[in-house]
């Protein structure tokens, strides 16, 4: 019998006592040793002026880049092959790397860890793939520490909380059966001073259940998935449910649409808060509280792609696939690591009103998993926008053929079944043309395994990088 599963069938006394060891545990590696140095060092970056960002980053990616062609077995052999055919290219440059396919990483992870952290004890993370298998992400105490240090800075210090108060969490871990119908659905971690509520079990009728925990242990701000947060604001605002004072919500994982965003600080009052990070260690940036997304430069290098140009782009105001390069994992260097996301480059002459200097960076655009496939061959990413202004909490599109979808939603109040089928039949027909659809109202939206929403789903495009 696997841990998960002995778990789960704990009382919850006990569970809280094997969450909480677990939870010290993690507090000694993530925030040990000089931990707290590392926050004051990130914080005295954010005022740094492009020059010096420049010079570090130049710095970081010539020591990264030596170190994955010399170290790492996958990259050593791709320029050996490289050499025998007699390109004699300088793998000092960035440029001259290839694009290297999120699935390539996922299939043989071992490939990408330095020789030089052989014997070396390495933490595994997975990434939660909204396509199934996860890639495993080695990575050393170090690395973690100093990634911690900058969400401990930027994601927390930054609105003047810290790890130390205490705080909330909404995520995907089964930390309670998923057929559980009675209190509790969170488990209270000592460890990490966090009580960890379950997305799963989030519905009409247990909603006052998570609202009571808030205020019993007042968590001064919580990390959460935007959508399950959204919908349990929605139920929250319906039943006149108040929460507890809260600072800041930071939302992660995934997209925090306009509606999510409306819903939480109705309900909540306070600031949303967007971040864009993964568990591949690449690139991170985070919201501050004027709105703006700040790019973190420490963490990895942006670069961005036109997969139909098959060139890279240059122009800040256009969106592509983004090709990243870790500047944090040497255990697991990635270098020009196209993940799928789509997004922009980061604007370093942007002035921040909030005083940082850290460059802005337009939120993702989406992911090319969530690309609409259309008759005339094009993709298109249109899911930012399609419930603009309608009464949908939550919505999900599928694509069953070219001119055949789906969408299940979740209605707000003010909906009207025919009013929306015919704007969005109006919306989408506007980038497909003529298209048959159908709309299901629901009362929940099929998550993940890893508790995750999915607001696209296509039965006919399987389109992995190029
Ligand atoms: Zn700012």
């Amino acid at each position: 019998m696997d841990k998960t599963k002995i778990y789960q069938q704990l009382p919850h006394p006990l569970k809280t006592l094997s969450v909480s060891a677990w939870g010290f545990y993690l507090s000694a590696l993530r925030y040990g040793g000089d931990f707290n140095r590392l926050v004051e060092e990130a914080l005295e970056r954010d005022t740094w002026s492009k020059e010096q960002w420049e010079t570090w980053q130049q710095e970081a990616l010539a020591r990264m880049l030596q170190h994955a062609a010399t170290t790492v077995p996958y990259y050593r052999r791709s320029w050996e092959e490289r050499r025998r055919k007699g390109d004699k290219t300088s793998w000092e440059i960035l440029a001259n790397w290839p694009i290297l396919e999120k699935e390539k990483v996922r299939e043989h992870p071992q490939l990408f860890i330095s020789d030089s952290s052989k014997g070396k004890h390495l933490f595994v993370d997975h990434t939660g793939g909204t396509t199934g298998k996860p890639t495993m992400i080695y990575e050393s105490r170090e690395s973690i520490r100093q990634m911690y240090a900058l969400h401990e800075a930027r994601t927390r210090r930054w609105f003047n909380v810290d790890r130390h108060q205490r705080w909330g969490m909404l995520g995907g871990q089964k930390i309670i059966p998923l057929d559980q119908t009675q209190p509790p659905y969170w488990v209270w971690n000592r460890g990490l001073n966090q009580v960890y509520f379950s997305v799963f079990h989030i519905k009409p009728e247990t909603t006052k259940h998570y609202v009571d925990v808030l205020w019993k242990y007042r968590p001064t701000h919580l990390v959460v998935y935007p959508s399950a947060c959204a919908i349990l604001a929605k139920f929250m605002l319906e039943q006149g449910l108040q929460a507890p004072e809260i600072k800041v919500i930071i939302c992660n994982s995934e997209s925090t649409l306009p509606k999510y965003r409306e819903l939480m600080s109705k309900a909540f009052n306070c600031p949303i808060i967007d971040t864009y990070g993964m568990a591949e260690m690449c690139v991170a940036a985070s919201e501050c509280l004027e709105g703006i997304q700040h790019y973190w430069p420490d963490t990895g290098i942006i670069e961005v792609y036109d997969p139909h140009r098959q060139e890279f782009i240059n122009d800040i105001g256009s969106p592509g696939d983004y090709v990243l390069t870790g500047l944090l994992n040497r255990d697991m260097p990635l270098i020009r690591y196209a993940n799928h996301d789509i997004g922009y480059l980061p604007d370093w002459q942007h002035k921040c009103a909030c005083g940082r200097s850290l460059p802005s960076l337009a939120s993702i655009s989406g992911r090319s998993n969530d690309l609409i496939l259309t008759k005339d061959g094009r993709e298109l990413y249109i899911l930012d926008t399609l419930y603009n202004g309608l009464p949908v909490v939550e919505g999900q599109l599928i694509q069953y053929s070219m001119d055949e979808f789906e969408i299940k939603v979740i209605p707000d109040e003010a909906f009207s079944h025919d009013a929306v089928l015919e704007e969005i039949t109006v919306r989408l027909g506007q980038y497909l043309g003529e298209v048959d659809l159908k709309l299901t109202e629901v009362d929940e939206i099929e998550k993940n395994p890893n508790g995750k929403f999915k607001p696209f789903i296509s039965m006919i495009n399987n389109r992995t990088y190029q």
